[in-house]
């Protein structure tokens, strides 16, 4: 588990821009799936040699509850979830009712709170911070997350903050694996099957608790780790049902994951739903495997399979790459066949490709389709390196990036998919300019 810093504040204080700025931007190149709205939530960041992850409470709305219930919610959600607690404040507002009501809800925790005056534009406005030291959570930190102004001071204050010796619990050894879908698609009966016995499952009755537990498994001697979402929902808590709240859970286990399991519910089409939460495992650029699920109860012919295979292709058109299997998690049938799927889709995300070798594949591109003019220019492609895995991420440099039409780039993707085996991982294609 990550050390966590839940951002907390009336609306409208900034919160979400800080949280853009504490998380910099981390744009998507191959981000183009249409219609789908994403408000990130939670992310996770890095400052000097350390990482932590981040949590906008004020996207959790939580559905129709009156203003001052969902801020109180938002608190409660920064307590429950954070190991340190950022209280955004407005300067050009002063200390406002709500502010003071928002302190409130949090006085009874334990955990730090830092308090962070935001849209100090300038120095002028540095004084306005005084009023804030009345919330008594100690030294008020000013900032501009407009302008980024002080956010490096509130980096270097949440580093040290972080316990000596606190371990962020990843297991690196193990494939990681987050289980995710649309409520009642069989997420739960899933994670048991694969885990092969009732863990998951805990009691409904109200205000049963229980934390967030990774479980390890090994399997034909590859060790994986199965990150619980599924299981927390039942944790008896009357905001826990909501969306968001699900959304926030789903998103965390994603940041975290190597591999996603997307479950789908075999006995009705691909939805909305299904979309959108495929769609964080590209924003977060996750490789992934889809599993249509309850298949022991689809009216099935020898047709079923390919059929519903092109459906969720024709759907989630950004998932063309991952393979999809069939399983019965209740009934305990052909969960075998998801692990030769998931190591697949590991080890794409892990492949590196000679230098080499990928150049040659980019200049036989190149001559075999050349591009064409595109901002009044005309892309010379010089060559491309893989800088990373986890994705594969490559950087193309150019005469100008300007040049490059967006379908190009797509069509050089496509290209290095022909060529070497990336079958459930994205990939990121960076354009640089040539000195
Ligand atoms: P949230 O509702 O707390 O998440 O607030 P937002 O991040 O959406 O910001 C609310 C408004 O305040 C937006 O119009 C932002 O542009 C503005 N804002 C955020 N940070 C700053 C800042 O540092 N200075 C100024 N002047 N405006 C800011
Ligand atoms: P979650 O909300 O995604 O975690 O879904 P659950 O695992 O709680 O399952 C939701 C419902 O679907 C339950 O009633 C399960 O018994 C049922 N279910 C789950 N997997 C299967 C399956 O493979 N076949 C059938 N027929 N029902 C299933």
């Amino acid at each position: 588990m990550p050390f966590k810093v839940a951002i907390v504040g009336r609306p409208n204080v900034g919160k979400s821009s800080l949280f853009n700025r504490m998380i910099g931007s981390r744009l998507s190149i191959t981000d183009d799936a249409p219609g789908v709205t994403r408000d990130r939530i939670y992310a996770k960041t890095e400052w000097l040699t350390k990482s932590f992850a981040v949590i906008d409470t004020g996207g959790i709305e939580i559905s129709d509850a009156p203003f001052l219930e969902q801020i109180k919610q938002q608190a409660d959600v920064a307590i429950q979830e954070a190991d340190l607690i950022i209280f955004v404040v407005d300067s050009r507002s002063g200390l406002t009712d709500d502010d003071l009501f928002i302190a409130k809800r949090l006085y009874p925790t334990d955990k730090k709170v830092i308090v962070v005056v935001n849209k100090v534009d300038n120095v002028d406005l540095k004084q306005s911070i005084y009023e804030f030291y009345a919330l008594g959570f100690g030294d008020p930190i000013a900032v501009s997350a407009n302008h980024g102004i002080g956010v490096g001071e509130l980096m270097d204050q949440i580093v040290q903050s972080m316990p000596e010796d606190f371990v962020d619990d990843e297991h690196e050894e193990a494939i990681r694996l987050a289980v995710i879908g649309y409520p009642n698609v069989g997420k739960s009966s899933l994670t048991n099957a694969i885990l092969g016995q009732e863990r998951v499952i805990v009691s409904d009755i109200a205000g049963t608790t229980r934390d967030a537990i990774d479980t390890p498994f090994t399997k034909d001697g590859v060790e994986y780790v199965i990150i619980d979402t599924a299981g927390i929902r039942k944790r008896g808590q009357v905001y826990e049902n909501t969306e968001k709240y699900s959304v926030l859970r789903a998103l965390q286990a994603i940041e975290r994951c190597d591999v996603a399991l997307i479950v789908v519910d075999g006995t009705r089409d691909v939805i909305a739903q299904d979309m959108h939460v495929a769609g964080y495992i590209q924003d977060y650029a996750k490789a992934s495997v889809v599993v249509v699920n309850k298949w022991d109860i689809v009216q099935k012919d020898e047709k079923t399979m390919g059929v519903m295979k092109q459906s969720i292709y024709d759907t989630f058109k950004f998932l063309a790459y991952t393979e999809v299997c069939f399983v019965s998690a209740k009934e305990n049938k052909r969960i075998d066949t998801l692990f030769p799927a998931i190591n697949k889709a590991y080890e794409s995300y892990n492949r590196r490709i000679p230098t080499s070798v990928m150049n040659d594949v980019l200049l036989d591109s190149v001559a075999m389709n050349p591009p064409a003019q595109f901002n009044h220019g005309k892309a010379k492609f010089s060559y491309m390196t893989q800088v990373s895995t986890k994705p594969p991420t490559f950087v193309i440099f150019v005469n100008d990036p300007s040049f490059v039409h967006f379908s190009y780039l797509r069509y050089l993707e496509n290209q290095l998919r022909k060529a070497f085996d990336f079958t459930g991982s994205p990939l990121k294609l960076i354009l640089r300019k040539k000195e």
